[in-house]
């Protein structure tokens, strides 16, 4: 099944339609997926929303979108805060995130289902989803938390090397250069970045620790929480969840 790779009502916001709609379905699916920062949670969306038909939205890929089109048109001052608190690195708060998802509450409510990831990050905003999902007669199906263990997250990230010049990413192991410590297309010399450092990732996955382990629990008491071991490839992780689904209820299908 194809996702709906449109998605310009949920990008843009207010009053955009999306050109290609999915027809509404009956077996439609409703999942969000948790999953630390920058472990693969991008590629481990993709391919259950493949499978499911799903559309895959992304709060941070709302405000990408926005900071992309800023000099093109008038943002909102919601979003305007939002952007501020996300070039400097740090979470948005939850009143301006929430009032974001309010303005796309047509897309929870898509006859094809959804995918959320990166919402919620806390309790607020998951008891605030919650309640919009509500107000539309519906609740989610299932959360997807994607968990690798420290150590993995550690040896992964700080494996990377950046060109400063075109950013292209490299991995001492898993994409190697041509000649060490040099860009394979621009020749110049590659660096790590400050946040991909060992000392970094453990102070960054404290925080996400920190916000994350009370919205597992959150799911875990409502019987939504579905924990899949991220360790493997893709196409392994994407294979394990599906059999956790259909471990957890065999009316997941495609
Ligand atoms: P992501 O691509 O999900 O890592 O999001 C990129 C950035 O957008 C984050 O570092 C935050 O600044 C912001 N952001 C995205 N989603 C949320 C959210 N649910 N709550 C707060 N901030 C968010």
């Amino acid at each position: 099944m194809k996702a709906n790779s449109d998605r310009a009502a949920w990008l843009q916001g207010s009053a955009t339609l999306c050109n290609t709609r999915p027809e509404p379905r009956q077996d439609r699916h409703r999942f969000v997926l948790l999953g630390a920062p920058r472990v693969g949670k991008g590629s481990q969306a993709e391919l259950p929303a493949e499978h499911f038909g799903v559309c895959p939205l992304s709060t941070g890929d709302v405000f990408r979108n926005a900071k992309k089109l800023l000099t093109q048109c008038e943002c909102s001052p919601a979003m305007l805060d939002a952007l501020s608190y996300m070039n400097s690195g740090e979470l948005v708060p939850d009143r301006t995130v929430i009032s974001l998802i309010k303005e796309r509450a047509k897309c929870l409510r898509c006859g094809g289902g959804f995918l959320l990831d990166g919402f919620p990050r806390t309790v607020a905003q998951a008891e605030a989803l919650q309640t919009i999902l509500a107000e539309n007669g519906t609740q989610l199906d299932a959360v997807l938390s994607y968990e690798l263990p420290l150590e993995t997250i550690v040896t992964r990230l700080g494996g990377r090397r950046t060109c400063p010049k075109c950013q292209k990413v490299y991995h001492i192991e898993s994409r190697p250069q041509k000649t060490t410590g040099i860009c394979d297309d621009c020749r110049s010399e590659l660096v790590q970045r400050d946040d991909d450092r060992p000392e970094a990732i453990r102070v960054r996955m404290a925080a996400y620790q920190k916000s994350t382990v009370p919205l597992e629990d959150f799911y875990r008491k409502k019987g939504l929480l579905v924990p899949i071991e991220s360790d493997a490839t893709p196409m392994g992780t994407f294979e394990r969840t599906i059999s956790a689904l259909e471990t957890r209820n065999g009316s997941f299908s495609r």
